[in-house]
């Protein structure tokens, strides 16, 4: 029989009439044949609100304790949509993280998935009963609560695809799939049929938000075809699955933005062997992960080296900066939150060139100066000034040509030159 892992987002579950509709989807899925595991997310705003009782009860909270207080919003959703779906006489049971087992590391926060142990829910499935799992949460192996990142449910439910060997992980959210860009700043923004892996993973990392990146790394080492699509309307989503050799001919797949990295500069670093080692390696003790790094060219035994954080790791970073820079003998330590990355993602920038050069002339156009660079093979990051955020996105999907509305051609049919 398939198994299909759903996951619904907050909005879908945001009221017990979401949730009583919810559960009529899983109840059809389930009747059609499949094994059915539900991953649900805290109610729509629960998170938020339980991050703000954290904070307010102490600035500098026991992460140990604040998992284990942001890990309840899905408690309750999981309970009502196991309530709802047994008032309906269906055999539903709902499981916590340390119940399924979802074992992660104790990174509190943002803690990684080591293993899952899912005899149980095993069990239940094979005795034909809906298993519902909250999503967003593990246990360490000392039996601590743990979360695993905003959007973490994404990642509960790719995981559990992957251990229980799933034919099918659906995504339910609240747009309709994976978009060009974000239709809030481009109303042309187009919704993918399909998008393979890697570009998916460089989407999520880059800052579309509608798949935690954790979740697309499950996906793509245990080729889990994962669909995104809307709980609201009953339309096909976009289809996250392994590349075709039709998807190299598109340049451009999306623009992404980020606004949540800051970035830091210490100047006058001494230029020597094992200094940057010395810099990164408490900040990867801390749990900091560094995103873009920039070193400039060494004069007379000097450097400036600038990389980006989270705005949220900024100020332990910053801490942890400081009392290195008078260590190493570097001048000052400058941070600026005021920015953001505009990316370009594609699997066609493998095999076309001047993908690059399009982009910054695109952005030199609307007079938008380029802070930093950083490629890989299938994406281009800019960080510029954060208050050009839209606008760069904006000329970019049009410079690419991602929007929706057909496009004049030229009557000659000759193409554009790159
Ligand atoms: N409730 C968590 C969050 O808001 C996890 C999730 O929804 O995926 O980040
Ligand atoms: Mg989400």
């Amino acid at each position: 029989m398939p198994l299909v892992v759903q996951k619904y987002g907050g909005t879908s579950v945001a009221s017990l009439d979401r949730i009583r509709s919810v559960a009529k989807q899983v109840v059809a899925r389930h009747k059609e044949g499949n094994q059915v595991v539900v991953v649900v997310s805290a109610m729509a705003g629960e998170t938020n609100r339980l991050i703000d009782l954290a904070l307010s009860a102490s600035s500098k909270p026991d992460m140990r304790e604040y998992d284990a207080l942001v890990a309840t919003g899905e408690q309750v959703t999981s309970a009502l949509l196991a309530l709802i779906l047994r008032s309906m006489g269906v055999e539903a049971r709902s499981f916590l993280g340390h119940q399924v087992r979802i074992v992660t590391n104790n990174a509190s926060s943002k803690a990684r998935i080591l293993r899952i142990e899912a005899d149980r829910l095993r069990k239940i499935l094979n005795r034909g009963w809906i298993a519902v799992v909250a999503g967003f949460q593990g246990v360490d192996e000392e039996g601590n609560i743990t979360t695993l990142g905003r959007g973490g449910s994404d990642t509960t439910a790719v995981a559990l695809a992957s251990a229980l060997r799933a034919d099918r992980c659906e995504i339910f959210t609240d747009v309709e799939g994976v978009y060009t860009t974000d239709p809030g700043i481009c109303p042309n923004a187009r919704k993918l049929s399909k998008i393979s892996y890697d570009e998916m993973l460089e989407m999520a990392s880059l800052g579309a938000k509608v798949l935690q990146t954790r979740s697309v790394e499950f996906a793509k080492r245990y080729q889990i075809p994962v669909e995104v699509k809307s709980s609201l309307v009953n339309r096909p989503g976009t289809l996250v699955t392994v590349e075709d050799p039709s998807m190299e001919n598109i340049l451009v797949s999306g623009v992404t933005y980020d606004r949540n990295e800051a970035k830091v500069t210490i100047l006058k670093v001494p230029d020597r062997p094992g200094v940057a080692a010395k810099i990164f390696a408490p900040l990867m003790d801390a749990n900091i992960s560094v995103d873009m790094i920039i070193q400039n060219v060494s004069t007379k035994g000097y450097t400036d080296l600038t990389f980006t954080v989270a705005k949220s790791d900024l100020s332990l970073a910053l801490e942890i900066i400081q009392r290195l820079a008078s260590q190493i003998g570097a001048k000052d330590v400058i941070a600026d939150k005021g920015i953001a990355k505009v990316s370009i993602i594609g699997l066609g920038m493998r095999s076309h060139a001047g993908v690059a050069s399009k982009m910054f002339q695109s952005l030199a156009r609307a007079g938008i100066n380029i802070q930093m660079i950083s490629t890989s093979e299938i994406k281009i990051s800019c960080v510029i000034d954060e208050k050009y955020t839209e606008l760069a996105v904006r000329v970019l999907h049009d410079a690419f040509e991602l929007g929706n509305l057909p496009r004049p051609r030229s009557k000659t049919g000759k193409k554009k030159s790159r």
